[in-house]
């Protein structure tokens, strides 16, 4: 029999379809499966054997989900920028990212993606969907998240962003069904593939074609950033006379397990083709006020059937804190106290886990007999009642702003009494700082 948890005499919350919330609860994990859940005193008694985890004073939940992430952004971190500020999103592209992006190097990839999934892990985010860009180290980029990935112990979802914008994209083909086809021979249990195209404007129509071609091959999705600024749009409709959504359905992109992320600027007729299709939308509210492109209008697509997800896009790993955002930013910008409350949190909370669900196959996301064993622990002493009628209210007021105490991936334990188990902080961040360092000066 596989070694035994039970983690009990906290405050059970079990997410899933129906929301139960256990006050003296308990939740058992065999191997890398939830068996059982229920009242602690219960569970206790059944198993008197198991490693016992006291969460007196803490809520116990379903690791959080990150549906859009980009682990290789950063050594941006307080990097000055030379020149005059980017003044629109293209030149921020141009300026930022695009430069950025074109002189990592393999070791470089591996601590810049090591920090912010350690970050997961002290935020209770275990599972990510990563699109990782770069253009200066192709060939074998994703061999090196995926070594962070294991080292760190969440899951996640890898792709290369597949770009043209340096006559780069054949490689970037050959790196994602490099990496499918080992996933393929070798499967992981943490690590899953998809196909990676970076945006409409920087892929070209053979690319595009060739790009469904291997995602068909393997049977994945195509996660790509759409209509994130006004400018792919533009660019779409100058090029191909078809809007973004347009131009990827025609070229049968879309679907149950491709990710549409952002979608600031599509309009009602590409909101009916990404409803028609399938797609997950992946909604990053933070990274687009940063970005200052515009609010998505997710609550419309959400309104129509439309699965959307919750992301980050990089800035953070957080998923708590990005939750609050998207209620707020939906309040702020409709000039309306009655919306977002349901939102945002299904955002996170239901569709992120049905739309790993649909890409990587993963049941997470819920206290449930069967499901995989991603658990968090949150000091949380609920200064008011709490019940499944009210929790949406200590989510956004209190818990977003609680600390994960225990983080549980697959069954592990990554971090317990906020301490990592098995990785030195300090040694990667110096490490990481010192690999920024010589990348500042080359940029
Ligand atoms: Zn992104």
């Amino acid at each position: 029999m596989a070694k035994t948890i039970l983690i009990g005499n906290g405050t059970l919350v079990t997410l899933g379809e129906k929301n139960r919330i256990i006050k003296n609860g308990a939740v058992l994990i065999e191997g890398n499966t939830i068996k059982d859940f229920g009242e602690a005193d219960e569970l206790k008694s059944k198993n008197p054997n198991s490693e016992f985890i006291d969460a007196s004073a803490k809520v116990v939940m379903p690791g959080l989900i990150c549906a859009h992430h980009h682990l290789y952004s950063t050594f941006a971190r307080g990097m000055a920028i030379p020149g005059e500020p980017a003044k629109n999103f293209v030149e921020i592209l141009e300026k930022l990212w695009w430069k950025l992006d074109n002189l990592l190097t393999k070791e470089d990839i591996y601590y810049s993606s090591l920090i912010p999934l350690i970050e997961c892990v002290r935020n209770g985010t275990t599972t990510i969907i990563d699109h990782h860009e770069s253009q200066s180290y192709q060939k074998g980029s994703l061999d090196e998240i995926f070594r962070a990935v294991n080292k760190v112990g969440i899951r996640s979802s890898l792709c290369l962003g597949t770009s043209d914008r340096y006559g780069r994209g054949k490689e970037g083909l050959e790196e994602n069904e490099r990496f499918l086809s080992l996933l393929k021979s070798r499967p992981s249990e943490l690590v899953k593939g998809m196909v990676g195209l970076h945006a409409a404007f920087t892929v070209n129509d053979d690319t595009l074609d060739k790009s469904v071609r291997l995602a068909k091959k393997y049977g994945v999705g195509i996660h790509i950033h759409c209509a994130e600024d006004k400018a792919d749009e533009d660019d779409s409709l100058k090029k191909y006379k078809m809007r973004v959504i347009e131009r990827l359905n025609s070229h049968g992109a879309l679907g149950e397990k491709s990710i549409a992320v952002h979608c600031v600027h599509v309009d009602k007729k590409e909101m009916d083709i990404l409803k028609a299709t399938g797609t997950n939308v992946v909604h990053n509210p933070e990274s687009n006020m940063n970005n200052a492109v515009g609010c998505a209008n997710v609550l419309g697509m959400m309104e129509r059937g439309i699965e959307v997800g919750l992301g980050t896009d990089g800035m953070a790993s957080d998923m708590l804190s990005q939750m609050r955002c998207a209620y707020l930013i939906h309040r702020h910008v409709k000039k309306d106290p009655r919306v977002a409350f349901l939102e945002a949190p299904t955002m996170l909370l239901n569709n992120n886990p049905k739309i790993v669900k649909r890409v990587a196959g993963w049941r997470v996301g819920e206290i449930a007999r069967g499901a995989l064993a991603d658990i968090i622990l949150i000091d949380y002493l609920p200064p008011t009642t709490l019940n499944e009628n009210n929790f949406l209210g200590h989510l956004i007021f209190g818990l977003v702003d609680a600390t994960v105490d225990t983080t549980i991936c697959n069954g592990k334990i990554l971090m317990r009494d906020k301490k990592l188990v098995s990785l030195d902080e300090e040694s990667i961040a110096k490490k990481a700082s010192q690999l920024a360092s010589e990348l500042w000066k080359r940029f």
